[in-house]
């Protein structure tokens, strides 16, 4: 029978809840049993298929074709599990099935309240994805912080399920110390606030992750312990680490995980994170770098919220690296600059490879299609996710095949060359104004020629990877395009769609209409990543 950990926010967002999430369920795994995790969001929207990401983080997708929030894709990294639709709850989804019920009468009639209908609808998704996944340990992670309204009706779910459940139910705060400045000291009153929050909600955590700059010393932690109500060995010192991976180690050095069997009866068992630290070894082991540069339309936000926003290109990059026991070293390239300067184009040629991640809108296109142009001509590496793939076919098309105005029917809609062209159905939906989860979404069969750079890092003929987009390569300029030299390397069989593109006589040139960083796994990076990446440090 399953059990369930919810894992809940103090009073600050922001902490490293997701991975505090995926770390608690991986030192699980590695002793031996079957976890899930599951992502409660807690606002209106659906999914985060129609949220900004430069607000909201990157918009992961699972092989079925949920676009949901990224820890997501940290589960499924730390998990090395693939996790589905039944994973992503929103307030929107929860809301959604019970309406569309009650409009079916499946309520027999009766009055359908907030309280309890819309907390047992999420009770039974988070039942369904444990049978799902045949899981030991179902770990949930409610978004938000304690305190507001909107994360509410989850608390109250995750009470409810203990309530019917005794003994098969765990919560554990994730909370923050920080130390001020002015008193170089570390302050546990949040912490304190934060259960008093949770307390109002009915329910007790067992376990208290203290999140801060330092390690926790043995005062902090009898404070803790005394005011909070959970005993000293359940408080766990969870300081900065230098990467997400050695926070499962870090975790375990509190005896974490065996704390949480014993809380749940369960007898102690050893972890075994061998693999982990290997890869945290060679992390923190001083080496030589890889050089990337992402050429995209960026804002004048800073570094970081960009690094959210393609978080699964970042990891990608890494784990790929870290293989050849490299550093990867990022650097986010504006490709507007491209556009106001060709002579911009030269600090190209100070980096390894260049990639164009996925993008929409036509903003900084041209800049995107000069920078393809000069890593083509001067044998720079290049790899291009989806919108990169699309920016590549258009630049092959106009500077080989002579196509002067060859472009994307998503800046152009009325070209007359359009060599990336919307779908029938796709054109459809947007002309009903249907954006929800209505993109080509999730995982499609991938068919790969032989004696191709695609062949050689699937070594397989047939694959699956994830797509998120509504344009295409269009078919009428395919026979072209393979004429002057661009090689289809990988196809659709279904519906005869290009799914790979490349180049001969090139180190690496090669773009995917699917995008690949949402498989990669630190111990297994993405095939095409790994070769990239190959290619970068041959170069
Ligand atoms: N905007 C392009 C499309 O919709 C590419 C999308 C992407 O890069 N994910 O097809």
């Amino acid at each position: 029978m399953a059990r369930y950990i919810f894992v809940i926010g103090g009073v600050m967002s922001g902490i490293g809840k997701g991975i505090a999430t995926a770390s608690i369920g991986k030192i699980l795994q590695s002793k031996g049993f079957k976890v899930t995790g599951i992502k409660v969001d807690p606002y209106v929207n659906v999914d985060a298929g129609t949220m900004n990401p430069i607000e909201h983080g990157e918009v992961f997708v699972t092989q079925d074709g949920v676009e949901c929030d990224q820890d997501i894709g940290n589960y499924e990294r730390f998990y090395d599990i693939n996790l589905t639709t039944t994973n992503y709850i929103t307030t929107g989804r929860v809301y959604q099935s019970v309406i569309n019920r009650e409009r079916n009468l499946e309520y027999g009639g009766r009055c359908v309240e907030v309280v309890p209908d819309i907390p047992n609808e999420a009770i039974s998704r988070i039942k369904k994805a444990g049978k799902e996944a045949d899981a030991d340990f179902v770990l949930t992670e409610i978004g938000g912080t304690v305190g507001e309204y909107q994360n509410q009706i989850f608390l109250e779910a995750a009470r409810m399920l203990n309530l019917k459940q005794p003994g098969k139910v765990m919560f554990i705060l994730i909370t923050f110390l920080p130390i001020p400045g002015s008193l170089g000291e570390m302050k546990t009153k949040p912490t304190q606030q934060a259960v008093k929050w949770v307390n109002m909600a009915g329910i007790q955590p067992s376990i208290i992750i203290a999140r801060s700059r330092e390690p926790l010393d043995e005062p902090r932690k009898q404070k803790i312990s005394t005011f909070c109500n959970v005993t000293k060995h359940d408080v766990i010192s969870a300081p900065d680490a230098k990467s997400i991976y050695e926070v499962p180690i870090n975790f375990e050095e509190d005896n974490l995980g065996n704390r949480i069997l014993k809380l749940f009866g369960i007898k102690g068992r050893k972890s075994n994170l061998d693999d982990w630290a290997g890869l945290v070894n060679i992390i923190e082991k001083k080496k030589k770098t890889v050089k990337i540069g992402m050429v995209g339309k960026y804002f004048e936000t800073g570094t970081f919220t960009l690094m959210d926003s393609y978080i699964s290109v970042i990891e990608s990059i890494k784990h790929g690296a870290w293989h050849f026991e490299r550093e990867p070293e990022i650097q986010w390239l504006s490709a507007e600059k491209y556009e106001k300067d060709e002579k911009n184009l030269e600090e190209l040629k100070e980096f390894d490879g260049i990639i164009v991640p996925g993008g929409f809108g036509g903003r900084g296109s041209e800049g995107k299609i000069k920078a393809i142009q000069f890593c083509r001509e001067n044998k720079i590496p290049y790899f291009g996710l989806c919108l990169g793939l699309q920016m590549a076919v258009i630049e092959f098309a106009r500077n080989v095949c002579g196509i002067k105005d060859a472009n994307s029917a998503e800046f152009n809609p009325d070209g007359e060359n359009n060599v990336i062209d919307i779908m029938p159905e796709q054109k459809a939906l947007i002309h009903e104004k249907r954006y929800g989860a209505t993109m080509r979404l999730g995982e499609y069969n991938c068919r790969l020629k032989k004696g191709t750079i695609a062949y050689k890092a699937y070594e397989k003929e047939m694959m699956s990877e994830r797509h998120r987009h509504r344009y295409e390569v269009n078919d009428k300029y395919r026979k072209t395009l393979e004429e002057k030299g661009l090689v289809i390397s990988g196809i659709n069989p279904k519906r005869d769609l290009v799914e790979i593109i490349e180049l001969k006589d090139h180190p690496f040139f090669l773009g995917t209409q699917f995008h690949p960083e949402f498989k990669t796994r630190p111990l297994k990076p993405q095939p095409l990543f790994r070769e990239f990446i190959r290619a970068c440090i041959e170069k």
